[in-house]
C-alpha cells in the first residue's frame, strides 16, 4: 500500500461555536465603570432576545474552537492539491510579508494620491511586468477575479463595436471552455455559438472559419485550452476572426504554461484576463479574493475602465478622464493586496525564474501523464502543458467511476483532481501538479493511483464505499449541497 503523506485518520469532533454557549460565559474582564450609567434606552427598543444569540464562551474555548477546525483544513501548504484548471500552487511567504508592510495595510483606499504615490507606482511597476509577460500594450487590474475579467474583457469588445456602429450579436466559444466564459458572453447581451473541437482536442480553422461572420463580436479562446493542449492553430484562426471584424478574447487563467515562453499578443490575441491568483501564486479557494486584470491590444485601449493609473508631472495620478471608458467595474482600485503579492513573486522570481516555474508546470504534468497513462486512459495521448487530462475507462468494467477513485484519493491521503471537468472528456479527471511538487510528492501522487487501479480490479468495494477515513463518509452530494445539516450529532449517540 502506498504510504500515505501527511495525516490520516482525523476524526476530531467539533460542534458548532453556538452549540459550546453556555448563557453568562465570558472571555473578558472589563473593570467597572466609572462613569455614570448612562439613561435606561426605552423598554421598546430594547431586545427582547438577550445577546441576539451570540455564543457566549470563555477565551480558551474560542481559541481551542477555531484551532481545532483549521486542523480539519486541507489546503497547499497541507499537500498535492491537483486541482486542474484551478492552479492551486504554493503561495510563498514573502508574499504575505510584503503584502502586510504598514505602508500598505495602513493605507485608506480614499487616500489622496498625493499621499499614496508608493502604491500607485506598485500598481503601475505590475501592470508594466504584465504586459511585457504577456504582450499587451495596456492594462487594468481593476476586476476582482478571473470571470470579472471575462466580463470586463468582453465590455470593452462590445464598446468597440458600438464605436463602429453595431454591437454585434454573438460570440464563438469551443466546447471545451470553462463555464464563465458562455457566462461572461451572455452577461454582455450576447448569444453564445459552441464550436466543436477536434478529435485531438484543439480547435480548427475551419470549425471557426464555418462559423464566423460579421454578427460575431468576439472569438473566446482559452490558451492552453481546459484539456491541457496548446491551442496550436491560434494564430491562423486570429487572422479568420479579425478578417470578418471579430475579435479575439483569450481565457488567461492558464497562463502559468505560457508565462517566459509564449505571449499571447503575439498571436494575434487582443484582450486577455489573468487570474493573478492562479498564475502569480495569491492564495485562493474558499472564497477568498483573487484578481483578474484584463490586458488588451492597441484596439481596445480607448475602452479600458477608469481610473488608469498614469504619470503626470514625475508624480503618479489616477487618470479619470477617459472619454470612451467603459466606466468603472469594481469599487477603489480592485484587491490590491492581491497585487501586492502577485508584484512580490514576479519580482522574486525574476524574468528567468518565471520561465522555470512555467517550464516545471509543464514538466511535472507530463511526469504524472507517462507516469499514470498505462493504468488509466489518456484520451489525448500527446505532450500535455501544465496539466493532464484522464478519464474511468479502463475502471468501469468493474463498476468504478471517477468519483469513487476521486473518494479513495482522500483515503489516500491526497486532495483529489477536478473531476468531471471538461465536459467533453468521459469520466474526466482533470490533474494539475503545478511546478510546487517536488519529484518524491508526484511519485506518492503516482503510488496512490496506481494502488487505486490495482484495488479497482482486486476490491472495488473499497473504492465504491470511499472515503472511510474521513469523520463523514460518502455524502449525498445533492442533498449536501441543498440541504446542509449544519449542526453536529456525536456518533452513535
Ligand atoms: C479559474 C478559471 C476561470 C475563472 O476564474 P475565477 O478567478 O475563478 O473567476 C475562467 N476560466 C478558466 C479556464 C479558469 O481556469
Amino acid at each position: 500500500m502506498a504510504k500515505p503523506p501527511g495525516t490520516r485518520d482525523l476524526k476530531l469532533d467539533e460542534p458548532a461555536i453556538f452549540e459550546r454557549s453556555r448563557p453568562g460565559r465570558v472571555g473578558y474582564s472589563f473593570p467597572e465603570p466609572d462613569v455614570p450609567e448612562p439613561e435606561a434606552l426605552p423598554e421598546t427598543l430594547l431586545r427582547k432576545d438577550g445577546l441576539a444569540g451570540l455564543p457566549e464562551l470563555s477565551e480558551v474555548e474560542v481559541v481551542r474552537h477555531y484551532t481545532r477546525l483549521s486542523t480539519w483544513n486541507y489546503g497547499v501548504d497541507t499537500g498535492l492539491y491537483p486541482l486542474g484548471s484551478c492552479t492551486m500552487k504554493y503561495n510563498p511567504k514573502v508574499n504575505e510579508l510584503t503584502a502586510r508592510r504598514p505602508g500598505f495595510t495602513a493605507t485608506h483606499p480614499l487616500t489622496p494620491e498625493s499621499l499614496a504615490q508608493g502604491a500607485l507606482a506598485l500598481i503601475h511597476n505590475l501592470e508594466r511586468a504584465l504586459c511585457e509577460i504577456s504582450g499587451f500594450t495596456a492594462m487594468t487590474l481593476q476586476p476582482a477575479a478571473g470571470a470579472q475579467g471575462e466580463l470586463c474583457g468582453l465590455m470593452m469588445v462590445r464598446a468597440h463595436h458600438v464605436a463602429s456602429g453595431n454591437p454585434r450579436a454573438k460570440v464563438l466559444v469551443p466546447d471545451t471552455a470553462h463555464g464563465t466564459n458562455p457566462a461572461s458572453s451572455t452577461l454582455n447581451g450576447y448569444r453564445t455559438v459552441e464550436i466543436p473541437s477536434g478529435d485531438d482536442g484543439v480547435l480548427h480553422p475551419e470549425a471557426v472559419a464555418a462559423a464566423m461572420d460579421e454578427d460575431v463580436a468576439a472569438l473566446m479562446l482559452t490558451n492552453p485550452n481546459t484539456l491541457g493542449l496548446f491551442e496550436t492553430h491560434i494564430a491562423e484562426i486570429a487572422e479568420i476572426v479579425h478578417a470578418k471584424g471579430g475579435l479575439v478574447y483569450c481565457d488567461g487563467a492558464n497562463l502559468n504554461a505560457l508565462m517566459g515562453v509564449a505571449r499571447p499578443g503575439d498571436m494575434g490575441v487582443d484582450v486577455m484576463q489573468f487570474n493573478l491568483h492562479k498564475t502569480f501564486s495569491t492564495p485562493h479557494g474558499g472564497g477568498g479574493p483573487g484578481s483578474g486584470p484584463v490586458g488588451v491590444a492597441a484596439v481596445l485601449e480607448p475602452y479600458l475602465p477608469v481610473p488608469l493609473v498614469a504619470e503626470h508631472d514625475g508624480r503618479w495620478v489616477l487618470d479619470w478622464d477617459r472619454e470612451l471608458s467603459v466606466g468603472k467595474v469594481r469599487s477603489f482600485y480592485g484587491n490590491f493586496g492581491v497585487m501586492v503579492r502577485a508584484y512580490t513573486y514576479i519580482r522574486e522570481l525574476g524574468a528567468a525564474g518565471l520561465k522555470r516555474s512555467t517550464e516545471l508546470a509543464v514538466l511535472n504534468a507530463n511526469y504524472l501523464r507517462v507516469m499514470l497513462q498505462g493504468r488509466y486512459h489518456l484520451p489525448h495521448d500527446r505532450t500535455c502543458m501544465h496539466e493532464c487530462v484522464l478519464t474511468d475507462r479502463e475502471q468501469k468494467a468493474a463498476g468504478v467511476k471517477t468519483l469513487d477513485i476521486a473518494k479513495r484519493l482522500i483515503d489516500l491521503g491526497f486532495h483529489p483532481p477536478t473531476i468531471y471537468f471538461p465536459l467533453v472528456v468521459d469520466g474526466a479527471m482533470m490533474i494539475e501538479p503545478t511546478e510546487s511538487e517536488c519529484l518524491e510528492n508526484l511519485d506518492q501522487f503516482v503510488a496512490a493511483m496506481q494502488q487505486i487501479a490495482d484495488e479497482a480490479e482486486s476490491d472495488p468495494a473499497l473504492l465504491t464505499g470511499a472515503p472511510r477515513s474521513t469523520r463523514l463518509g460518502r455524502l449525498d452530494e445533492t442533498t449536501a449541497a441543498r440541504k446542509p445539516v449544519l449542526t453536529w450529532e456525536p456518533e452513535g449517540e
